[in-house]
């Protein structure tokens, strides 16, 4: 049996998405509109292509040379957790074949309740590694920039220290939205609190997707915020103690 998902598309030689090269899956469908989003494309639920479990990996599998010690298969987004029987049934297959499974979410969908639970569970147990992206720790700061509380996200986060689950956290820094000294202090005091922190990483907010927004129609949110200096990296690099984090899994 093989599961069909809704991707947008994929990409064979990611090399930001995880440990080494690896091959990146980028699945259809978000509820979230964060305002620095640069894949609004993926957006729409129910769109892309659809494709089965076994189509995805076997295209996956002929990269795999390039993979190494380290490489392997990402799933991004969109939101991937929205596609939950596909991801189960994509990562099950790819453990199978000894593939390392990397997961990229921002979390929103997740819940302790039934029947999301029960499959998240069993997608952890075929997981290896979790890019987490908490898009900001304050939340009404965080409704603001995605529309969308946080509290279930950092009720995942949790979740994932609770069983020892291994996650970089990924944080967007945004001018104006999230690069101030005190929501990065308070999210350095969070990330402290769990105990599964392999890798802490700043992403620089950027422009590229603008275009995307305007091919859409859609009104781009943060028009005339300029990425944040090179001083400002630094600073929250700081901030986030990100030196402190030893990536072990990646080296
Ligand atoms: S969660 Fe990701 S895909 Fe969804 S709106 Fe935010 S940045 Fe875009």
């Amino acid at each position: 049996m093989s599961v069909t998902g809704h991707i947008h598309s994929t990409e064979s030689f990611g090399s930001v998405d995880g440990p080494g090269i690896r091959f990146i899956v980028f699945m259809q469908g978000c509820r979230m509109r964060c305002e620095f989003c640069h894949n609004p494309d993926t957006w729409k639920i129910g769109a892309g292509i659809e494709r089965t479990t076994d189509d995805v990996l076997e295209e996956a599998l002929k990269y795999r040379e390039f993979w190494g010690e380290k490489g392997g298969l990402t799933v991004s987004g969109g939101e991937p957790l929205l596609q939950l029987d596909f991801l189960i049934d994509l990562f099950r297959k790819a453990k199978a074949a000894g593939v390392n499974t990397t997961l990229d979410t921002c979390g929103k969908p997740f819940t302790r309740e039934e029947p999301f639970f029960s499959k998240f569970q069993e997608l952890m147990t075929v997981t290896d590694l979790l890019l987490f992206d908490i898009k900001h720790i304050d939340n009404d700061a965080h409704k603001k920039l995605t529309t969308q509380s946080n509290d279930n996200i950092l009720e995942m986060a949790k979740y994932l220290s609770e069983i020892n689950k291994p996650v970089w956290i990924r944080h967007v820094l945004v001018p104006f939205r999230s690069d101030y000294d005190e929501f990065l202090i308070r999210l350095d005091a969070f990330i402290k609190t769990l105990n599964n922190v392999d890798k802490v990483e700043i992403l620089p907010y950027h422009t590229m997707g603008k275009y995307k927004w305007d091919e859409l129609g859609l009104k781009y949110p943060l028009e005339g915020i300029e990425p944040p200096t090179q001083d400002r990296v630094k600073n929250a690099k700081e901030l986030l103690h990100v030196d402190d984090y030893k990536g072990y899994l990646t080296r």
